[in-house]
Formats: C-alpha cells, structure tokens, sequence
C-alpha cells in the first residue's frame, strides 16, 4: 500500500466474519517455516501505514468463518499443514474461532503481525512479530504479546536510518531474530540492503531471511 491506506482501530466481534483480502496457496517466503507449503489468509485493513508496504490488503471483503474453512480445505493438499494468518494486521481483527477452528482441523497457525496489537490466542499459535518504526524508534512491542512471540523479523535497509539497526523491542536472546533486506524496488539499494543485512547477521548472530516467494516469483 506504499503508506496509502487509512489507518484502521481493531474490530469487536465474535469473529464468525472476518474482512479477508485473499486466501492462496504458496510457499512460506519469510521467517522460522521459509520454505514451507504453506495457505495464506491474508486479512484486511492495518492500524499502521508503512512507505515501504508491498502489500494490497484494501480491497478485502468480509467472510463467514465457516467459507474460510471451506476455502482453506479447498486449497489444501497432503503436505500443505502450516496456514499463515497475515495482513495488514491480523490483530485487527478477532481471530481466535478462525485459529481455534484451525487447530482443531489439525493445522499449524503462524500469525505475522507488527507487534502493535494482541488478542489472546490458544498457545499452540506461532507469533512471529516484526516491529516497524515511527521514525523515532520502534513502536514498543505490546508485554502481553511480548511474552508470545516466536521470532522476531525485522527489516533492514542499508539507507533508510529508521532501518538500519535493529531495535530492542524486548526481544533478547529468547527468541531468534530474522534480517530481511528491506525491498524497495531499486536493484541497487536492494543489493546494498542485502549485504547490510548479510553483515549484520554475521557481526550479531542474527538469521538471514530473504523473500524466498519473490526469488521464486510466486505470490
Ligand atoms: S505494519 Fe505491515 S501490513 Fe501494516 S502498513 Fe506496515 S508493512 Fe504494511
């Protein structure tokens, strides 16, 4: 949305609908299950409005739980177990049915959010939270999330000062910390973002993840 879209507070429900931008089958590009057959739910709508966001989650329409079931059984192959509930921000919204619902279909659920938001979810839930920055330092990371997260992915531009370093946003030495070069459509900041992050995994001890669905040129 490059920054464009509204800046949206979190719904009250009972989350039998949700607003869903798209569901689709793909590999998990980012963060601890890369690589990973993976179905996404992509929700719509974000209480945060990032300049760099390479993501459409506007034109979302809402959705009675019971078709997202329906439509991630469609799309569901033997190998395909990991669903990736994503945004905007997937806080937004209450998703506990839908990650509940998932759980007990068998599935493992990994939420991407930004760390600015929380619900309480059934513990078997994978947060992998990537902070983003208001240009004064990093949005604090919420405690009750804190204490929920599995990784941390933060992005990385070799130019971009709000993101050239990591924060610390709580994070410590509990839970592995992700370096994704930030992309931004410019062949050259991107090779110099890749070799910032490169440098920063190796100086920190920090794990490189690049786009892997990009490389690959699948959504
Ligand atoms: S928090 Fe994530 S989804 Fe929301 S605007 Fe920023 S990059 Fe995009």
């Amino acid at each position: 949305m490059y920054g464009d879209n509204p800046i949206r507070q979190p719904l009250s429900g009972d989350g039998l609908t949700l607003n869903i931008q798209s569901i689709f089958a793909t590999l998990q590009g980012e963060g601890p299950y890369v690589g990973w057959p993976a179905i996404f739910i992509r929700l719509g709508g974000c209480n945060l409005a990032c300049s760099f966001c390479d993501t459409e989650f506007e034109s979302f329409q809402p959705l009675k739980l019971g078709d997202i079931l329906d439509t991630v059984r469609r799309l569901t192959t033997s190998n395909q177990r990991l669903i990736v509930i994503t945004g905007g921000e997937p806080f937004l919204q209450p998703i506990e049915p839908l990650c509940t619902r998932l759980l007990e279909a068998g599935f493992k659920v990994q939420i991407e959010t930004n760390g600015t938001l929380y619900r309480e979810l059934p513990d078997a839930v994978d947060i992998v939270c990537s902070p983003k920055n208001t240009g004064k330092g990093y949005f604090p990371i919420r405690p009750d999330l804190l204490a929920r997260v599995n990784a941390f992915k933060f992005l990385i531009s070799a130019q971009n000062t709000d993101y050239s370093m990591i924060g610390e946003v709580g994070q410590g030495q509990r839970v592995p910390v992700y370096v994704q070069p930030m992309d931004e459509y410019d062949a050259e900041k991107n090779r110099a973002n890749l070799q910032h992050a490169t440098d920063l995994a190796m100086e920190h001890g920090y794990r490189l993840c690049l786009q892997l669905h990009k490389i690959a040129g699948i959504e």
